[in-house]
């Protein structure tokens, strides 16, 4: 029995986690949940975004389950999901972009996964004014070379263990020349420990137009904090949409499973959200757990629901009228 901290999360959170959380249930993984709170929700109830309790029940079980948050914009608090990312050193963000069989998009063949280096960069939080009229503003990029080897080595890692052949190092080195420079420098030298997996390195806004352009020449790519941010985005956009894409914060004790998107309030309490990125982000975590078979048998059920193209929402069949509920009720209806 695994004990994991759940936060159903802002906007569709609750809706999507309660789907997910069913379908787990009903895959065979024995998962003990204990639910805290975070969050925008968190914050009106409580006055605290981040309540002590949730940050004792993550570190009491090194594992979270979360659904999105809602982070006030160019005011309020600062964001949970990067200080969470920051407090535990989850600093390999891991997000897997595959086609799915019956989802229309661009291209048929895409299975890319970024490699986000999820604590420094721009998302270090030094942020601040320079002047008191406030008309000048500043923020500082932070890369260090320790945390540059050990998300680069993360990649190679990554693409040893999971067949994987290339590593595509993405920068800004000819204009950031000692941030993204240092990132660059350090990612040639991981590079040439692991002969046995290719290497290549692409300018940040080369790699956009060649990866709208030619999706298959990439296989892991591993960036740093913003670009890497931006680019699962767009990874997002070339397999269906945002619904699709799962993430795992991965730390050297601790680890949180989350969707790629967020709290879309735009969708919110309508019952229309695809569950899909956060189940997938559920079958990342079981494999985390060395739960095979359970997230072996999710992945399955998810594929075969999309596949048949009946009981998804509207995000992937306009004239569907399936909810999220629905969409969960025929995923364990599927499980084999
Ligand atoms: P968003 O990802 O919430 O939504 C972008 C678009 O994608 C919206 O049109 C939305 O309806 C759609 N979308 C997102 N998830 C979907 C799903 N499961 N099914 C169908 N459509 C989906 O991005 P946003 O609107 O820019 O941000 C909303 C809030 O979420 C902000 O407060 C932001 O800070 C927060 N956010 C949180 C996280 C996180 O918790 N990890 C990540 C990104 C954004």
């Amino acid at each position: 029995m695994h004990t994991v901290t759940l936060i159903k999360g802002d906007g569709i959170g609750p809706d999507i986690m309660d789907a997910a959380v069913a379908i787990i249930d009903a895959s065979g993984a024995t998962i003990h949940w204990e639910e805290a709170e975070a969050g925008l929700g968190a914050y009106e109830r409580h006055g605290d975004a981040l309540p002590e309790a949730t940050l004792a029940s993550f570190a009491k079980n090194r594992v979270a389950f979360k659904g999105p948050l809602t982070t006030p914009v160019g005011k309020g608090f600062r964001s949970i999901n990067v200080a969470l990312r920051q407090q535990y050193d989850l600093y390999a963000n891991v997000r897997p972009a595959k086609s799915w069989r019956g989802v229309t998009s661009r291209y048929d063949d895409v299975d890319i996964v970024v490699v986000r280096e999820n604590t420094e960069g721009l998302y270090a939080g030094l942020e601040h004014y320079l002047t008191p009229k406030k008309d000048i503003a500043e923020s500082l990029a932070v890369i260090t070379r320790q945390g540059s080897e050990r998300i680069v080595e993360f990649a190679f890692r990554y693409a040893r263990e999971n067949q994987r052949q290339k590593v595509t190092v993405c920068h800004k080195a000819n204009i950031l020349k000692y941030t993204s420079g240092l990132f660059l420098d350090v990612a040639r030298e991981v590079a040439a420990r692991y002969p046995d997996i290719a290497f290549d390195e692409k300018i940040i806004d080369a790699t956009c137009m060649h990866m709208v352009m030619n999706p298959a020449q990439f296989d892991v790519v591993v960036t740093t904090n913003m670009f890497g941010d931006i680019l699962s985005d767009l990874t997002a956009g070339l397999v269906g949409g945002l619904g699709l894409l799962p993430g795992a914060n991965i730390g050297t004790d601790a680890a949180l499973f989350e969707a790629v998107h967020g709290s879309a309030p735009d969708i919110a309490d309508k019952n229309i959200a695809n569950p899909t990125a956060v189940i997938m982000a559920g079958v990342m975590m079981l494999q985390y757990l060395g739960e095979h078979t359970a997230a072996q048998r999710i992945e399955r059920a998810i594929a075969q629901v999309i596949a048949e193209g009946r009981y998804v929402t509207p995000d992937l069949n306009p004239q569907s009228t399936t909810g999220t509920r629905e969409m969960a009720e025929a995923i364990i209806a599927a499980l084999r």
